[in-house]
């Protein structure tokens, strides 16, 4: 079983010539089987938490330990944490026009399962997996047939975002939904999507401003995070909580 075990993580990266440090000592422990929500203002470094677990080159960890099972996550390759069931979904889906959709998820399944050492899906194989992933999370399989993300609308990125990552099989997925206007419809998608996966082996990191998306995705956990730090840590109430009277009283509290 796969825990995620943060320890004391500093991060930085570098700012027009200059160190800017960003997360100043981090911890965390996601089990195996639990989801978990990270809120907190703007700019108090949650893409950077997810960039930095995903092993994104611009972010430079500067002390502390991220542990997944066994492994070292940060000695890891993107390539490698990819393989070892790591998933992050991106912020800003990108378009790919002449890109067939259901090549393109192909492609990203074959990779994973090539480092994984299983035997790569041809055409044919894969077309009947995604058809039957498309089936049993309710998404019309016509999106296979389109150019990746082109002329889809939000709501269809997002389906396609959640297709992609059902297909990988993630064992530890983080879903940064910060600065997307995400309509309630998408937000509806992505929870869905996110409770189809939940699993005893799965586990995920929600990041995300909306309390209302933890409205679709009930969290074991609910992480506040300010200046770089997880301040406070509580239940599903503590979403409600920061609803009703936002940040100010818990940063002021921890200060
Ligand atoms: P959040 O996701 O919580 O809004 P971020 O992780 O995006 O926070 O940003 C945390 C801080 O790091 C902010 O002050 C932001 O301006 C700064 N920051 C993030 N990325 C960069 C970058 N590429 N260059 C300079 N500063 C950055
Ligand atoms: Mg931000
Ligand atoms: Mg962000």
């Amino acid at each position: 079983s796969t825990v995620l075990t943060i320890n004391a993580l500093h991060a930085k990266i570098d700012d027009a010539g200059t160190d800017k440090p960003i997360l100043k000592g981090v911890d965390l422990v996601v089990p195996p089987g639990e989801v978990h929500a990270i809120m907190g203002p703007n700019g108090s470094g949650k893409s950077t938490l997810s960039y930095v677990l995903s092993g994104r080159a611009d972010y430079e960890v500067t002390g502390g330990t991220v542990a997944f099972g066994e492994q070292d996550l940060l000695a890891m390759e993107p390539e490698e944490r990819a393989a070892a069931g790591l998933f992050l979904a991106f912020q800003a889906p990108i378009e790919l026009p002449g890109v067939n959709n259901a090549n393109f998820l192909r492609t990203a399944v074959n990779a994973v399962r090539r480092a994984r050492g299983e035997p790569e899906l041809d055409a044919v194989a894969f077309l009947k997996l995604a058809r039957a992933e498309c089936k049993r999370l309710g998404i019309p399989d016509a999106m296979l047939k389109r150019a990746v993300n082109v002329g889809f609308s939000g709501g269809e990125k997002k389906r396609n975002e959640v297709l992609q990552m059902s297909l990988l099989r993630p064992r530890f997925a983080i879903l940064d939904e910060t600065d997307s206007g995400l309509d309630i419809d998408a937000l509806r998608i992505v929870a869905e999507g996110v409770n189809a996966l939940r699993a005893p082996d799965f586990s995920a990191l929600i990041i995300t401003h909306h309390q209302r998306l933890l409205d679709y995705i009930v969290p074991d956990h609910v992480h506040v995070m300010s200046a770089g730090r997880i301040i406070r840590s509580g239940g599903p109430e503590l979403a409600r909580q920061l609803e009703a009277e936002g940040y100010a009283n818990l940063i002021a509290e921890a200060a």
